[in-house]
């Protein structure tokens, strides 16, 4: 069995619709999509460890099915410097989480390599039914969440497709250098979206997806928080 079929198989037997943001990931890399680098620690000094291999600045964040917007709940920590911060942030997140649901189950706290700031994009699939699957490609932050600018393709797309659904969207001048900005790399988002239109044609089990947001530099890109939500 594929490691992506194992890891639908151990959420669904565990009768889970959504996977972790790690298993998400996991899925992700076997498809050749960027994301962070990261480890699930199960204690403080497990996550000190993993900070200092992953090297800082680390994120850290809960991992639980039961938390599926994990920001919400405090269960993010950005910025974290240092090895006493690491113990902090472990002790802070599990707090937080059981704060808002005290019977949460917790698989652990997530280290993770932070990536730096820079422009935000989504892309995201969703299995519509008279259509199948669909991608979905915009900028992060308000002009998806606002100005609801965002591009939709039937999969599987083309190389020409998916270069399409990034100058289809009005906020594509951002990624193409704005105030001494750099441009961004298209190129990275174009396998992303390949990728991604792949996956989803090989697991129609797929309900949804959603990298969001993708941090894209210069030179390639990087997934900073992944979805995937099975039938
Ligand atoms: P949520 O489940 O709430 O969507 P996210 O994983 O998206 O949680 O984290 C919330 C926000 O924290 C992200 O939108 C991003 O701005 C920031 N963030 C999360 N992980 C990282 C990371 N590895 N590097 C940099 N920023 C991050
Ligand atoms: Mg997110």
């Amino acid at each position: 069995m594929s490691k992506v079929s194992e890891i639908f198989a151990q959420a669904r037997k565990e009768q889970r619709k959504n996977l972790l943001e790690t298993e998400a990931k996991t899925v992700c890399m076997e498809y050749g999509i960027p994301v962070t680098k990261f480890t699930i620690a199960q204690n403080e000094d497990e996550a000190v460890k993993f900070a200092e291999k992953i090297g800082f600045p680390v994120v850290m964040k809960i991992v639980s099915p039961d938390v599926v917007h994990k920001f919400d709940v405090g269960g993010v920590i950005v910025g974290i410097e240092k090895p006493q911060e690491v113990r902090k942030a472990y002790k802070t997140i599990l707090q937080n989480v059981k704060k808002h649901n005290t019977k949460a189950r917790i698989a652990g706290v997530v280290v993770q390599e932070m990536a730096p700031a820079s422009t935000e994009v989504i892309v995201g699939a969703l299995k519509d039914p008279q259509f199948g699957q669909t991608l979905m490609f915009g900028l992060g932050g308000i002009f998806v969440e606002i100005l609801k600018d965002v591009t939709f393709k039937i999969a599987p797309i083309t190389e020409q497709e998916a270069k399409e659904m990034i100058t289809e969207v009005k906020a594509y001048p951002l990624l193409q250098g704005y105030r001494g900005q750099p441009p961004a790399d298209t190129k990275a988002i174009v396998k992303i979206l390949l990728a991604t239109s792949k996956l989803v044609m090989d697991y129609p089990e797929i309900k949804e997806l959603d990298l969001n947001p993708i941090m894209v530099y210069e030179k390639g890109a990087k997934t900073v928080d992944a979805r995937i939500i099975l039938e």
